[in-house]
């Protein structure tokens, strides 16, 4: 074993679970072009000003947990901790905003955070992000929210609760962080110190705090809900009715605030009991502020990061399907130098033709040979001994049925051909 180690909070996805990973990107790939998402590959490392302007500087994701450094250069660079800040950025920066609106966007990539690893939660994690950029309609978050559930249900994914909240916009939420503030201030001296903390610079944040004193502190706080500005009624109004229209089930949550300070109207979570502690599968919501706190002009959008760990556990937990596992069409077996030369032609023949095919290059035995075959799943093995070298035959088995046939190579290709599922 090597003695330096990855570092702690990452994690090395092996082949024996990168084929799943891969499903769960083609299955995203296709609801994406259902819904007129455009793929887009954004850079890992930004400017720090972008995450701690556009993700606000009193969140945990910005104070605690973002992995910054100085560039030899002299520039502060941070590895990114989401998606929405570059999403943005580079519809700004690219001028989308001529385009046809809202820009619809989807990328995957890792993101990085300074966090306590567990079970779902790591320093290294990858997620699916989807933005709409450019719009207000209420339309365009059930788009998204519906989108996501599109995604869930067609990776098998069951059991899913969906969370719904609104909060606010700078109109009506300064009024509610007072109401807030007021309705704990006698409660004040039990809440948790990071609570204390977030009293003055953050109230919001208090409602999602998991520890149990401050929960039941906040068990009878007011609701967003019950202090919303018209505009933002009506928004929320309109995401419940169009949620309703598309048959998505969904609840009320008063304590999904959110950690990210540009989140504006419509915040919503997708929960799996499966999960355990870590049990958001998906996050989201609307962040009309985000493009200004940039420095862009004001520019509405909506979007939501799914986790592709906590996707994966979750359809490993409920015995989903992945597909079928890669497999190679046909393994090259041979036998004596001269045929083995034979073989590696024989195989690069199989590749241009499009099979997946593959050999032993250590000389080892043919029973061996035909051992990994097994092992790696071929429906087929090429034999090439003395035989079929005077022969300029090759011996085609069908490990399934057992039965094994000497054709030439062009017959063999169109064998394989016909065979081709
Ligand atoms: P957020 O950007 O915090 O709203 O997170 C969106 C989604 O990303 C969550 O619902 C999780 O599925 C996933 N996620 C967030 N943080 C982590 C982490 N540290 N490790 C693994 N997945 C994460």
């Amino acid at each position: 074993m090597s003695s330096i180690k990855a570092p702690r909070g990452v994690r090395d996805i092996l082949p024996a679970e990168s084929w799943k990973w891969a499903h769960v990107f083609k299955v995203s790939s296709e609801v994406a072009r259902n819904f007129g998402y455009r793929e887009i590959h954004l850079p890992v490392f930004e400017h720090t000003e972008l995450f701690s302007r556009g993700v606000g500087e009193t969140t945990d994701v910005v104070e605690k947990e973002m992995y910054t450094f100085t560039d030899r250069g002299g520039r502060s660079i941070t590895l990114r901790p989401e998606l929405s800040a570059s999403m943005v950025r580079s519809y700004l920066e690219n001028g989308m905003a001529r385009q046809q609106q809202p820009v619809k966007l989807w990328s995957a990539g890792p993101m990085f955070r300074y966090e306590r690893p567990q079970k779902g939660r790591y320093r290294q994690f990858w997620q699916l992000d989807f933005e709409a950029i450019g719009l207000q309609n209420p339309h365009v978050d059930v788009e998204v929210i519906d989108l996501s559930l599109e995604i869930f249900r067609r990776l098998g994914l069951r059991g899913l609760e969906v969370k719904i909240n609104s909060v606010g916009c700078p109109v009506c939420r300064p009024a509610y962080r007072d109401v807030i503030r007021d309705f704990l201030k006698p409660h004040l001296g039990r809440l948790c110190s990071s609570c204390q903390d977030r009293y003055d610079r953050n109230p919001l944040r208090i409602l999602d705090c998991k520890n149990p004193e401050c929960k039941a502190l906040t068990e009878d706080a007011p609701r967003t809900l019950d202090h919303l500005c018209d505009e933002c009624r009506e928004h929320f109004e309109g995401v419940e009715k169009g949620l309703r229209l598309l048959d998505v089930e969904f609840s009320i949550d008063k304590r999904l605030v959110r950690g990210l300070d540009y989140y504006t109207k419509t915040a919503y979570e997708v929960l799996s009991g499966d999960l355990g502690a870590q049990n958001a599968v998906c996050g989201g919501g609307r962040y009309d502020n985000l493009a200004e706190a940039i420095g862009g002009k004001p520019t509405p959008g909506v979007g939501f990061a799914a986790g592709v760990e906590r996707i994966v556990l979750t359809m490993e937990q409920q015995g989903c399907d992945f597909g079928p596992q890669p497999a190679i069409d046909v393994y090259v077996a041979s036998a004596g130098d001269e045929s083995r030369t034979r073989a590696f032609e024989v195989l690069q023949m199989l590749r241009r033709a499009g099979f997946s095919s593959d050999m032993d290059f250590q000389n080892r035995s043919l029973k061996a040979q035909f051992k990994t075959a097994n092992n790696t799943g071929a429906d087929y093995v090429c034999v090439i001994g003395d035989e079929e070298l005077q022969s300029k035959t090759v011996t085609l088995k069908d490990m399934e049925s057992g039965e094994q046939q000497s054709l030439t190579m062009e017959e063999t290709l169109e064998f394989l051909e016909k065979a081709r599922v």
